[in-house]
């Protein structure tokens, strides 16, 4: 096999407190930078992933996460920028982390630069049934109506693509990034470069990442 593997960018959005830093945390412990956070508010760590299908196909995975400017509204333009997949954020207790879903994915695509980008839908906080708000179904109608720009129409595959989790149980999130890598391996926009200029390597299992998240 070649020595190239596609990179691919993945970006988390969803209001303040949906547990985006969460689920990245969970599921990258590889490599780590933070080179761009001071500049465009936000950093980006890198995984590679191998498909769970017939090719075992590797992928890396550059997942960017915001430093908390979601909640000033304050997003720097050139985080969008190139992104090939979505991951949509929403906790299953809070209705407006669904409703705002709208706003985010309507920014998202202003700014993205991208044709068809990948879009993914994630509930998180499954674990807390009991105050759940709204179910999928719901969800989609939302996600899909009133909106300046229809996320359905980025949805290859309702039951693939809205998917529920929480951040604790590595299966689950382990789940959404495959379906985020194989989402990304179908798009015309799948880059063949990979970008570990800036990054910085550090063992399996770095203490920095980890430490950060409360989960
Ligand atoms: P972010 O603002 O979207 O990055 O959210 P964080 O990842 O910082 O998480 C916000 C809060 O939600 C923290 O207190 C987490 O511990 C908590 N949290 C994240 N994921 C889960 C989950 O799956 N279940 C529960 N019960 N709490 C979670
Ligand atoms: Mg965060």
């Amino acid at each position: 096999m070649s020595g190239i593997v596609p990179t691919i960018k993945v970006v988390i959005l969803g209001d303040l407190g949906v547990g985006k830093t969460c689920l990245r945390s969970q599921f990258v412990h590889h490599i780590f930078t933070n080179a761009y956070k001071a500049t465009i508010g936000g950093d980006y760590l890198t995984t590679s992933v191998t498909l769970d299908n017939e090719d075992q196909a590797k992928v890396n995975l550059q997942i960017w996460d915001t430093a908390g400017q979601e909640r000033f509204n304050s997003i720097s333009q050139a985080f969008y920028r190139g992104t090939d997949v979505v991951v949509l954020v929403y906790d299953i207790t809070n209705y407006e982390s669904v409703l705002s879903l709208r706003d985010w994915f309507t920014k998202f695509i202003h700014h993205c630069h991208v044709d068809k980008p990948g879009v993914i839908v994630v509930g998180n906080k499954i674990d807390k049934q009991g105050d759940r708000v709204v179910d999928k179904e719901e969800i989609r109608e939302i996600i899909t109506n009133n909106t300046e720009i229809n996320v359905g129409e980025y949805i290859d595959d309702w039951e693939l693509d809205l998917i529920e989790v929480e951040a604790k149980k590595l299966n689950l999130v382990e789940k959404v990034f495959q379906r985020v890598a194989v989402i990304g391996m179908g798009l015309p926009s799948a880059k063949t470069t990979i970008q570990s200029f800036d990054a910085i390597y550090l063992n399996e299992r770095a203490p920095e990442v980890h430490s950060k998240c409360a989960c």
